[in-house]
């Protein structure tokens, strides 16, 4: 029974409990805890509280917001060994923005967004690596390829030279009981798994982003290789920003 983890304010302490409580939920689950990367979701947080985050060993940071992600960007430039993931909704006008500048766009929700992406990837002279979200749950109001949308795209993804698919994202529905999520996250890593079987050339499953403050030790049980976890480390924000 996983229970709710108290948030304390010093981001050093939250960052060390939430590592800790990765290793041993990969333990208990008989997997090796460095097949599990801990993004630092930072969306409203101030640029000074990633500093303290950096030195306590974060090294991903997560954004979902772009024009926020570029001023971080320009204000840590200094921090060495930062990686930046983009999570959130790319709206048509700034994916040439976002192309490029995150190592890991983690929110590709329709064939057309990812070949916009592969080509300005492709006037740029780069690669960029991508998951697909899939809206696993079907809720109406979640982004994301439906699960069979997912599927019948991924021949597409073989023809796009400047795009590398390197595995599924999902966000399941909000709930209280971090539980709720397991059959959620169970489904997308069987999504994953069967992908694998088709044995594809270019895109890759070796990656599942999923979990979040309230369920990634669930997820970590269900086999995710990305957490993604913000107000379990910087706690509670705004309450009208949503996800
Ligand atoms: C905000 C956000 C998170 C982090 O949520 P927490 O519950 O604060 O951990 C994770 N993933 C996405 C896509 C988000 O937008």
């Amino acid at each position: 029974m996983v229970k709710p983890e108290p948030v304390s304010c010093s981001i050093t302490d939250n960052i060390q409990r939430v590592t800790q409580s990765i290793h041993q939920a990969a333990l208990l689950a008989g997997r090796d805890p460095q097949d599990i990367l801990l993004v630092a979701v930072t969306k409203t947080v101030v640029a000074e509280r990633l500093r303290h985050a950096h030195a306590a060993g974060i090294r991903t940071f997560g954004e979902n917001r772009l024009q926020e992600a570029q001023q971080k960007q320009e204000s840590l430039q200094d921090l060495v060994d930062v990686s930046w993931h983009f999570i959130g909704q790319v709206q048509r006008r700034k994916i040439k923005d976002v192309v490029g500048q995150f190592d890991l766009i983690h929110s590709v929700e329709s064939l057309e967004q990812a070949r916009a992406m592969d080509k300005h990837a492709d006037d740029m002279g780069i690669t960029q690596d991508i998951l697909l979200q899939v809206n696993v749950s079907g809720e109406s109001t979640k982004g994301g390829f439906s699960s069979s949308d997912m599927l019948n795209a991924l021949p597409e993804f073989e023809r796009m030279m400047h795009v590398t698919v390197r595995g599924l994202m999902t966000i399941p529905p909000w709930s209280e009981d971090c539980e709720t999520a397991r059959p959620y996250f169970r489904e997308l890593r069987e999504m994953a798994h069967t992908v694998k079987q088709r044995d594809f050339q270019r895109t890759k499953m070796d990656e599942l982003s999923m979990g979040m403050s309230r369920d990634y030790r669930v997820a970590v049980e269900e086999g995710t290789t990305i957490v993604r976890v913000g107000t379990a480390l910087f706690g509670t924000r705004n309450p009208v920003e949503k996800i």
